[in-house]
């Protein structure tokens, strides 16, 4: 009976609980913008389905059309015999998307970055990567053996300085950010990055999780700022609301992906329906600007009622600081009818516990504008505005 076990496990939660770092899964039927949470409905500025495409009609008539003819799950790796035709098409709509030769399909965002960045970068190597880079490119980063250093947040000089004195002693070196900060909503500097990256010959990776389908008419982060990263990951799971990760970079690259990306390798591919629904959300964000355009709208409004800095994605954060006070922001919110979670450590840096609010194609400009009324009296009791606080801590 393994009772040490039971007591070490009970005993970090309890610290936990202590430091009101304590999570828990809460039962959330989801409908569009609408959750249904301990018998309440709450309008939702906590999901990632920029676009409401995760409950559009055309995205559930692809999925079930894709399970009638392929099934449920795809049988196997992708290696081996789990590579049905949606997958070559979905990656033929990716690639053009972001304007590169080639593209593969991963299993989700996480398993992407886990499986590139070690495919490309070994013992021997260097990484570079933003402060605030998403938890999976950490992974990445870990799993590659690379030395790694960390640059503050967007600060290129610092980037810069570490690549003069540590790119020379590396056969590789690779920059990793995100295009769009997950818990910041800000973007990176991709177009400094890239010329740093090219004059120290190292490859650029952006991570565009949130830059797809709601930046640079639907391409992104990087086609909004002009420039084509070496290696442009993301996912098929917020804007395009489905499910799946993806890499977007030249044929050389994809077709080593094939052969050494260990999550490609040893994980069954995707359902067939989640590859459809991709599909059907891409088409959707071509023809549909105006359904692009709105939740970095929405976000705007937003940030101008409260007096901020006019949002740059649809995500905003409201940082608060400790944990607790991020935990009573998201009670007070959710008391006028509001889904806004706290986030905390090791989400983010200590002492920037937020709410983070994200905005939807599918919201009302009236519900936005009263979500911000809200928030400036009941969480910043009058304050003007906040300031975002970003502290050059690892967020894994
Ligand atoms: C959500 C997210 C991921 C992970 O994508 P999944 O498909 O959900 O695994 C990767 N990077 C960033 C920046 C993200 O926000």
């Amino acid at each position: 009976m393994a009772r040490s076990l039971d007591l070490y496990t009970a005993e970090k939660l309890a610290a936990l609980d202590v430091q009101a770092l304590r999570r828990s899964l809460q039962d959330t039927a989801r409908e569009g913008v609408w959750i249904v949470r301990g018998g309440r409905r709450l309008l939702s500025f906590s999901c990632n389905d920029y676009l409401g495409l995760s409950v559009h009609p055309e995205l559930k008539v692809a999925a079930k059309a894709a399970i009638d003819r392929y099934g449920v799950g795809a049988g196997a790796s992708r290696l081996v015999t789990g590579n049905h035709p949606l997958y070559g098409v979905l990656e033929e709509r990716l690639a053009a998307i972001k304007k590169t030769d080639d593209a593969c399909v991963f299993g989700s965002g996480y398993l992407a970055n886990t499986g590139i960045i070690p495919s490309l970068i070994g013992g021997d190597d260097v990484i570079f990567a933003d402060a605030l880079c998403h938890s999976c490119l950490w992974a990445g980063a870990q799993l590659s053996q690379a030395q790694l250093h960390v640059f503050r947040h967007n600060d290129v000089t610092h980037l810069e300085e570490l690549l003069a004195r540590y790119r020379p002693s590396h056969a590789h070196a690779l920059i990793l950010t995100d295009g769009v900060f997950s818990m910041d909503g800000d973007l990176a500097p991709l177009p400094e990055l890239a010329r740093l990256a090219s004059g120290f010959d190292a490859w650029l990776m952006s991570d565009d999780a949130h830059g797809l389908g709601v930046l640079g008419a639907g391409a992104g982060s990087a086609a909004a700022m002009g420039v084509t990263p070496d290696l442009q990951m993301g996912t098929l799971s917020k804007a395009l609301g489905s499910y799946g990760g993806y890499l977007c970079a030249s044929r050389p690259v994809i077709e080593l992906m094939h052969t050494r990306a260990r999550t490609l390798i040893y994980s069954t591919g995707l359902p067939p329906a989640q590859i459809a629904a991709a599909i059907a959300a891409l088409d959707i964000i071509r023809r549909e600007p105006e359904r692009v355009a709105a939740p970095l709208a929405k976000a705007r409004a937003f940030t101008k009622a409260l007096g901020m800095a006019p949002a740059q994605s649809p995500i905003v954060p409201v940082v608060l600081g400790d944990e607790q006070a991020a935990l009573t922001a998201s009670s007070v919110l959710e008391e006028a009818g509001f889904a806004v979670v706290a986030i905390r450590p090791p989400t983010v840096p200590a002492g920037t516990a937020r709410l983070r609010i994200a905005f939807s194609a599918l919201h009302a400009d009236a519900d936005v504008l009263r979500l911000a009324e809200t928030i400036r009296t009941k969480v910043l009791h009058g304050a003007r505005s906040t300031t975002i606080v970003n502290a050059a801590g690892r967020s894994a």
